[in-house]
């Protein structure tokens, strides 16, 4: 069932709150997430840079400008997407997460997907590749793929971060946003099945407990 704007506001206060690790000592405020409840694909980056911190909002600096065109380049609306971070608030000069930090956090991005469950969740670099697919490989070797665990589909790919500095990450990560299209489509697919199922399976139910000569009708 898709979350309420309600459940996810709560989540958004209580990251905002959250004292839990020492990055709370720094920030300027945190960056629970940002885009509509309905979205079928996420897309999870590392942590809140400068600007991210300053506005609480994620990839509103330099490399949220390039994952944007990217994404329309892919013919994927930004405005149709949830976005969010392993870590909420801004570590001091933009350094890596602390693994205590990442741990610390988790569970809201945990919380967020499972209310938001949906069909794509591209994973922008290799921190949000480590923390949802630990031990399924490097970026170099599974970015553009498209990865099953848990029920669920996961498209590691570069950050744009990366990509403002390299140019030929750029067009790698051009040519990977690419194939998400029709990931997302094969994905959506998938969920129209699954729920068409459970409507036959619950109709089964319904005719069983009218009577057996029902079952025959399905
Ligand atoms: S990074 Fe996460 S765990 Fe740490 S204070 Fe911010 S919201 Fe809390």
């Amino acid at each position: 069932m898709v979350a309420t704007t309600e459940e996810v506001l709560e989540l958004h206060g209580r990251v905002r709150e959250c004292t839990a690790c020492p990055l709370h000592l720094t920030r300027t405020q945190a960056v629970p997430g940002y885009g509509p409840v309905t979205a079928r694909v996420m897309a999870v980056g590392e942590a809140p840079g400068e600007n991210e911190d300053r506005e609480g909002k994620p990839f509103v600096g330099a490399a949220g400008r390039l994952l944007t065109s990217l994404l329309e380049s892919a013919g994927l609306d930004r405005r149709d997407i949830y976005i969010t971070n392993i870590v909420k608030c801004r570590p001091p000069r933009n350094r890596d997460p602390e693994p205590l930090e990442v741990e610390a956090c988790s569970h809201f991005l945990d919380e967020q997907i499972d209310l938001l469950q949906p069909d794509v969740i591209l994973l922008l670099g290799r921190h949000a590749l480590t923390r949802l697919l630990p031990g399924a490989g490097g970026i170099s070797r599974l970015h553009g793929e498209r990865v099953r665990h848990n029920d669920r589909v996961f498209v590691p790919l570069y950050h744009p971060a990366a990509a403002l500095y390299n140019g030929g990450l750029k067009e790698t990560l051009e040519a990977d946003m690419r194939r998400v299209r029709g990931y997302l489509a094969d994905a959506e697919a998938a969920r129209a099945r699954r729920a068409g199922g459970a409507s036959a399976s619950e109709l089964r139910r319904v005719a069983a407990s009218a009577g057996g000569d029902q079952m025959d009708l399905f």
